[in-house]
């Protein structure tokens, strides 16, 4: 079965052919980088980064490029009103994001460039497009022009006669075209400014990008991905570029991730309705923002809510209890010599993996791969093995669960985590939320046990009432007894 990508190109799936046998050129546009991160902008991060791993498990060696646009108005901008300099809030937030990143426990990408450190490349770009007469230089500016590339407009679906018609009259004078985009512009006073043959000046926002792929991948890459926004006019005029400069084909297969809404509206940080990372990786957990948003496919809207919260948060809890049992099983019991695999729970598990096989290759459907996740762990619930001590195949049973679940637990950066304080830290959240304490918890809890030794029933009943008032889920097992915050 091999793997079939859905290509905003074409509006269709295809099955993926690389341009080179058994190697993967991807490139992801990164953030610009001049303030937090809401979840929104890390649903591309997230997404990719399962699609990269699923890419390396198919055998692909892959080299995954995110870029950071460390040079733009919005930089100047924050500079200003914070009276430091660009380069230190570009900094400032490369850091914050690399912390978000790495405390989401994403891997690496390969490279990480920044449009600062590509200046030379940018330069040359640029200069080879005047020199084909793909640009025109107008008072130190220099400008695409649109007319010269035959296929604007083949990515987002828009024709050039409509663009014209709904031409704005604040539209540069200038230009050729009013869509002529710029490649470069002279820097104002106090801007970060680059020695360039048009003047001092810094590169326009579409350039980065295509001097970054033909640097570091070459002239034609086999995925380009992004939000679905960058669509128009981003990436349609990276392709004008790229196909203008180098007359090589630029992507083969373009990916865009769906947005993340709040309340039916897109969650943005000129809207107000975000929610940065960092507050809710504080207020939740890593694990949590992740499995929400695998549990998406990357196409379609994701609608953040409370209830969604929720539901990722007990499904997670169901994925993590079933891990804890799987460890108490192997540290608890013995592994009989010649012991297997419980026959049913391995065809299982081998269904499975069909099933995951089939989903990812499917244009990398994670929301299946999750779904047949939630089957394992039924499935593995159900063989209710700390009741069978005595049953030779527990152990390897117990072993292999984990193992077939950490196995896609890697490809999508989850269920890492140790399941005992994983579980606990859930608690403690949910806890948080409840305003109430732990050390509540434990000693009604414990009130309870002495009230039922004492054989007060009435007491234990009342205790056990107000637990249950209080969301406290509690079981009595011969360890003693268990409890869980509900979720
Ligand atoms: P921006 O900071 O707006 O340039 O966005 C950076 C990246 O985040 C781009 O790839 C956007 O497509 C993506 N993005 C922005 N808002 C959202 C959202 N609400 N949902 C998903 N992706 C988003
Ligand atoms: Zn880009």
């Amino acid at each position: 079965m091999s793997l079939v990508i859905y290509n905003t190109m074409t509006k269709e799936k295809a099955p993926f052919k690389p341009i080179e046998e058994n190697k993967v050129k991807m490139y992801v546009c990164g953030p610009t980088v001049y303030d937090y991160l809401h979840i929104g902008n890390f649903r591309g991060p997230i997404f990719f980064n399962a699609a990269r791993n699923w890419l390396k498990h198919l055998g692909y060696d892959v080299t995954y490029v995110y870029n950071y646009t460390d040079v733009d108005d919005k930089i100047i901008d924050r500079a200003k009103e914070s009276g430091t300099s660009a380069s230190e809030v570009s900094e400032k937030f490369i850091k914050i994001f690399e912390e978000d990143y790495n405390r989401l426990g994403l891997d690496k990408h390969d490279h990480n460039p920044k449009v600062t450190e590509y200046m030379p490349q940018i330069i040359d770009y640029v200069q080879s497009l005047v020199d084909q007469e793909k640009a025109y230089v107008i008072d130190g500016e220099v400008f695409y022009a649109i007319d010269k590339f035959d296929n604007y407009g083949a990515l987002s679906g828009k024709k050039l006669e409509d663009l014209n018609a709904g031409q704005r009259v604040d539209v540069d004078q200038r230009k050729k075209n009013p869509f002529d985009f710029v490649l470069w512009k002279p820097a104002k006073e106090g801007e970060p400014s680059w020695q360039s043959p048009w003047g001092e000046g810094r590169p326009g926002w579409h350039i980065e990008c295509s001097a970054m792929i033909k640097s570091i991948l070459g002239d034609s890459i086999d995925i380009h991905g992004g939000g679905i926004d960058l669509i128009f006019p981003h990436h349609e005029n990276e392709i004008a570029q790229g196909e203008g400069c180098t007359g090589c084909k630029y992507v083969n297969y373009w990916m865009h991730n769906e947005f993340i809404n709040i309340k039916g509206e897109k969650m943005s940080k000129s809207l107000g309705n975000f929610i940065t990372a960092r507050a809710f990786m504080d207020e939740y957990h890593p694990e949590v923002l992740k499995f929400l948003m695998l549990s998406a496919h990357y196409r379609s809207f994701l609608n953040i809510s409370d209830e969604k919260i929720d539901q990722a948060f007990s499904g997670l809890a169901r994925v993590y209890h079933s891990l804890k049992a799987a460890n108490t099983i192997v540290a608890t019991f013995e592994e009989k010599e010649g012991a297997t695999v419980l026959k049913s729970f391995s065809q299982t598990l081998a269904q499975l993996d069909k099933k995951i096989e089939k989903a990812m290759n499917d244009d990398f459907s994670t929301n299946e791969v999750i779904a047949s996740i939630y089957e394992a762990v039924r499935a593995f619930n159900s063989l209710n093995l700390m009741k069978k001590k005595k049953d030779p195949s527990t152990v390897p049973t117990a072993k292999v669960f984990k193992e077939w679940l950490h196995k896609y637990g890697q490809m999508m950066s989850l269920f890492d985590l140790e399941a005992e304080s994983f579980l606990v830290e859930m608690d403690d959240i949910l806890l948080k939320k409840k305003d109430i304490k732990r050390e509540e918890v434990d000693a009604l809890v414990q009130e309870r046990s002495k009230a039922r030794d004492d054989k007060d029933f009435a007491k234990s009943d009342e205790i056990r009432d107000k637990l249950i008032e209080m969301g406290i889920d509690f079981q009595d097992t011969p360890e003693g007894p268990v409890w869980n915050v509900k979720i």
